[in-house]
C-alpha cells in the first residue's frame, strides 16, 4: 500500500521520508528514489516537519496515532484504507506523458478506483502522450479555435493520425488533423445516420467504433436484438427509441399484412424515421444486433438514407455468425475437418438446405486468396457465374493502409496484380458488391480514410 502511494510523490519530486522496519518487493526499487530512510518504527514524531504525511504501516492504531499527531501540527494525512482519519485521498492515476486522469471514489473504495483505472487504461490510446504534443503544435500553428471543437478526441480514432502519432512524425500529423477539421468532414456530424453493429448483446462484444457513436448520438434507434447493457451505455439526454418490429416505435401496424410485407411496412416507418431525426440536425445512431449488414435491413437503409440526401456512417459489428460459435467453443474452421462454412436462414423456407442457392443469389466472401485471385476468380465463374459478376478485393481493412480494388469475376485478378494489392486481403464477390463497382475505383473518390465508412450522399445516391 505504501508503495503505491509513494510513486506519484516520488514523481511529483516530493521528498520523501519513509519510515519502515523493513522493505516489501513492491517497495525496493523506489529505495533509490528517497530522499530519507529510516529502517525502524515509526513514531508519531516523525511527522513533524512534513509537508504531507501518509499512515501507511498495516497497524490500525498506529495510523490513528499518525494522523492525530499530523492533525494536531496543521499537516495533511491520508491514512490507508481508513477515510474517516484521511484529509485527502490518492486516487487511482492513469498517466500518458503530460496527460494525467485521476480517479477517486473519495476513499470508499480504492479497489472500484482499481478497477476503473483498468477499464480506463485500455480505452485510452498510448498515443495520448503524442497527441498532447501535437496540440501543442497546433497552438503554435495559431490553430487554437479547433482545439475548442467537442470533437478533437476522434483525431485519436483516425487510423492517418494515429499511425503518424505513433511513429513519431507529428508534423504530418498536424498536417492532417488540419485538413480534417477545415474541411469538417468528419465521420459523425450532426445530420448523420450511422448505422452501426452493436455484437451479439455483451457489451464487452461492442467496438470502440460503437461506442463511440452511442455515446455521441442525440437519439438512438434500435430493435429487439440490441442487448440492454449496450443501451445502458448511452449517455444521460441520448433518446433511446425501440423501432422493434413488436414496438410502439413503428406502430400502426396495419393489420392483414403478409409477414414480408409487414417486414418491409416496418422497415419504411423506420427510415422515415431516420431521415426525420437527422434532417432536424440530429446525429442519429441505428443501433442493429450483431452486424448490421448480415441479415439485417442495414443495406435497405443506407439506400434509403443516401436516396434521401443523408450521409451515412457505417460501422461493422460482431455477428452473431461468429459470436455463436464462440459461446459453445466451436472454431468454424479447422484443418482437415471443416475447409469453409456459408450461412443460411432458417425462416424463409422449410429449413436451411445445402446447396438451394443459385449462384447469383450467392454472396462469396474468400479469405487467404489474394496469391490465388486468379484461381478462385476461374473457379467461380466454372461454378456457373457470369464474367460480369461484381468482385472486390480489400486489403487491410479499417487499418491507416486500407486498400479497395474493384471490378469483375473477368476483371479483378488482373487488377489485383497491376495494383500491387497486399496481404492480407479478403475478395468479395457477388450482385451486392455492384454499387461499389459501378462507382469505380473507391481510391480516388473518397478521402482516404473515410471512403467506405462514410458514403456522402451525392456519390452514395443511385
Ligand atoms: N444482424 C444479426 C442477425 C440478424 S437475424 C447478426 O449479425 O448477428 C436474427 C438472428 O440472429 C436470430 O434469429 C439468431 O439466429 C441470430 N442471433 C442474433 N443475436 C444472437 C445471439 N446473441 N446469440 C445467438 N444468435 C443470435
Amino acid at each position: 500500500m505504501a508503495a503505491e502511494k509513494i510513486v506519484p510523490l516520488i514523481h511529483a519530486g516530493a521528498h520523501v521520508h519513509l519510515v519502515s522496519p523493513e522493505i516489501s518487493v513492491e517497495m525496493a526499487p523506489f529505495l533509490a528514489e528517497v530522499w530519507l530512510y529510516d529502517r525502524r518504527t515509526v513514531r508519531p514524531a516523525d511527522v513533524i516537519g512534513a509537508g504531507v504525511v501518509v499512515a501507511a504501516t498495516g497497524d490500525a492504531d498506529v495510523n490513528r496515532r499518525l494522523s492525530e499527531t499530523a492533525r494536531t501540527e496543521g499537516i495533511l494525512v491520508n491514512v490507508a484504507d481508513d477515510p474517516e482519519h484521511c484529509d485527502y485521498y490518492s486516487p487511482a492515476i492513469i498517466r500518458r506523458g503530460p496527460v494525467m486522469v485521476t480517479i477517486s471514489t473519495d476513499g470508499g473504495s480504492p479497489l472500484l478506483a482499481g478497477q476503473l483505472r483498468r477499464l480506463l487504461e485500455a480505452a485510452l490510446p498510448r498515443s495520448l502522450a503524442r497527441v498532447s504534443d501535437l496540440l501543442v503544435r497546433l497552438r503554435r500553428r495559431g490553430l487554437r479555435g479547433l482545439q475548442k471543437r467537442s470533437d478533437l478526441l476522434r483525431a485519436l480514432a483516425d487510423p492517418k493520425i494515429t499511425r503518424f502519432v505513433d511513429t513519431g512524425d507529428t508534423e504530418a500529423a498536424a498536417d492532417r488533423l488540419e485538413q480534417l477539421y477545415r474541411r469538417g468532414e468528419e465521420p459523425f456530424d450532426p445530420g448523420t445516420v450511422a448505422i452501426v453493429g452493436a455484437g451479439p448483446g455483451s457489451r464487452e462484444l461492442l467496438t470502440l467504433r460503437a461506442l463511440d457513436r452511442i455515446q455521441r448520438a442525440d437519439v438512438i434507434l434500435h430493435d429487439a436484438l440490441v442487448g440492454r447493457e449496450v443501451l445502458d451505455l448511452a449517455l444521460p439526454g441520448t433518446r433511446i427509441i425501440d423501432v422493434g418490429r413488436r414496438s410502439r416505435g413503428v406502430r400502426p401496424l396495419k393489420l392483414g399484412l403478409s409477414s414480408s410485407r409487414r417486414r418491409s411496412h416496418v422497415t419504411a416507418i423506420r427510415i422515415d424515421l431516420m431521415i426525420r431525426e437527422a434532417k432536424a440536425g440530429n446525429r442519429v445512431t441505428r443501433l442493429h444486433g450483431g452486424d448490421p449488414f448480415v441479415f439485417g435491413c442495414g443495406g435497405e437503409e443506407v439506400d434509403a438514407l443516401a436516396e434521401a440526401g443523408i450521409p451515412v456512417d457505417m460501422v461493422p459489428g460482431v455477428s452473431s455468425v461468429l459470436a455463436a460459435p464462440a459461446a459453445a467453443g466451436i472454431p468454424l474452421t479447422r484443418r482437415g475437418v471443416a475447409r469453409g462454412f456459408t450461412v443460411r436462414v432458417g425462416r424463409d423456407t422449410s429449413g436451411p438446405t445445402r446447396g438451394e442457392l443459385t449462384p447469383e443469389e450467392e454472396t462469396v466472401v474468400v479469405l487467404m486468396g489474394l496469391a490465388s485471385v486468379h484461381d478462385v476468380m476461374e473457379g467461380l465463374l466454372a461454378e456457373g457465374r457470369s464474367p460480369d459478376t461484381p468482385a472486390v478485393a480489400v486489403s487491410c481493412a479499417s487499418r491507416a493502409e486500407e486498400r479497395i480494388v474493384v471490378g469483375t469475376l473477368g476483371t479483378l485478378g488482373e487488377r489485383v496484380r497491376a495494383a500491387k494489392l497486399e496481404s492480407p486481403a479478403t475478395l468479395i464477390v457477388g450482385r451486392v458488391a455492384h454499387r461499389v463497382v459501378r462507382e469505380g475505383n473507391a481510391d480516388s473518390k473518397w478521402p482516404e480514410h473515410e471512403r467506405h465508412r462514410v458514403l456522402h450522399p451525392t456519390e452514395a445516391a443511385g
